[in-house]
């Protein structure tokens, strides 16, 4: 490799079929991702468009970003290209074809041609190939394999011609499992979203961080810690929080940290802030915050998602079958528990409520009638 350039693994280095020892050499040292100001390039009807770098994740169903680690950009070629097959893919294989190797710029049309390549036989092949190759480089042979975790893409985990499927056929032993980490965020999810005061709830926290990334982030730095506000305004909450569920126990602990001075921040912006809408949407989330249901969900939702954030990062470091079996029931456990110490919870939102003068009372919705008549 050419390590007086800054991306050595480009593509664009290189020629179509390469060896062995090179293969390594680019694996060990990881593929061309660069995040840059891609450049612009005409379309077939003139109209010019660019690569992104969100093409480098994958959204699935359930909303979890997924590193697409194929997907990769040459700066010399201004192309994307699959590494996994250029490296790997069979050229003898029917209905080989060689545009994901030596690249493509259609950027109008990127995502049916990934979501196509993805799906074809080349790419699931050169997959399989790729992973007897990085457990070999382990000295581990592949039929001593006892089981197999992926996360939710269909390259690795789909049942009738999925990466696992190939693995399977040569080491039997092997069944697959969702990544537990994957999994544990699914859930999670769902419980939040299962009713409509959580809904509303995390709504609100969001419109919260929101607010403060976008349009006033000096007050930011009043409302939270300086390392805390920094992330805000480099909108770090914004992107985590729609997929990793777990990470919202840092924006629920910090609103629940700095409730009051979060409270002042917002008054002071509605009190002298010049734009109006400025003014208005500080009004309304104060007067979302100012109720003692806002400030028991933050209460009860930093005790569930404390542990869950905790175990969830053990998740992804190195962890055994039985180690994470056990932190999960420990979670299970601490979480049954916050029903016996509901009475606790209660009292820690009262107190906040105090601080911040609030009375402490439920705002029941209002009931609406029909009219009678008779
Ligand atoms: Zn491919």
């Amino acid at each position: 490799l050419d390590f007086s350039t800054e991306y050595p693994t480009d593509r664009g280095h290189f020629e179509d079929i390469i060896s062995s020892d090179m293969k390594y050499s680019i694996m060990s040292y990881g593929p061309c991702r660069p995040i840059i100001n891609f450049p612009y390039s005409p379309d077939g009807s003139g109209v010019l468009r660019k690569f992104s770098a969100s093409y480098y994740n994958m959204t699935t169903k359930s909303g979890l970003q997924i590193p697409r680690l194929w997907l990769c950009y040459s700066i010399l070629l201004n192309r994307v290209y699959c590494e996994t097959c250029w490296l790997f893919a069979n050229r003898n294989q029917k209905g080989f074809k060689n545009n994901w190797i030596v690249g493509i710029n259609d950027w109008h049309h990127m995502n049916d041609k990934i979501n196509d390549h993805e799906k074809s036989q080349t790419h699931i092949y050169a997959s399989s190939v790729r992973l007897h190759c990085i457990l070999e480089s382990y000295d581990l042979n592949v039929k001593n394999c006892r089981g197999q975790g992926y996360d939710g893409a269909s390259v690795m985990s789909g049942s009738n011609s999925g990466v696992q499927k190939r693995i399977m056929s040569v080491a039997p032993n092997a069944p697959f499992v969702h990544c537990c980490a994957h999994n544990l965020n699914l859930v999670i999810s769902d419980a939040a979203k299962s009713t409509q005061v959580a809904n509303h709830f995390f709504a609100t926290v969001q419109a919260i961080f929101n607010f403060f990334s976008s349009s006033a982030p000096r007050w930011a730095t009043l409302a939270f810690s300086e390392d805390f506000a920094c992330k805000i305004r480099k909108k770090v909450l914004k992107k985590i929080c729609p997929t990793r569920w777990e990470a919202r126990h840092e924006s629920v602990s910090a609103l629940k940290q700095r409730y009051i001075d979060v409270l002042k921040s917002l008054i002071n912006i509605s009190l002298i802030s010049k734009k109006s809408d400025e003014r208005s949407e500080a009004q309304s989330l104060q007067k979302k915050m100012e109720s003692f249901q806002f400030v028991l969900m933050l209460s009860v939702w930093e005790n569930i998602l404390r542990p869950l954030h905790g175990v969830s990062k053990m998740l992804q470091r190195d962890m055994n079958l039985q180690n994470a079996r056990d932190r999960l029931k420990d979670v299970y456990y601490l979480i049954n528990e916050l029903r016996n110490n509901y009475e606790d919870i209660v009292n820690n939102a009262k107190s906040l409520c105090l601080r911040w003068r609030l009375p402490v009372t439920y705002t029941e919705p209002r009931q609406i009638y029909a009219k009678k008549t008779f």
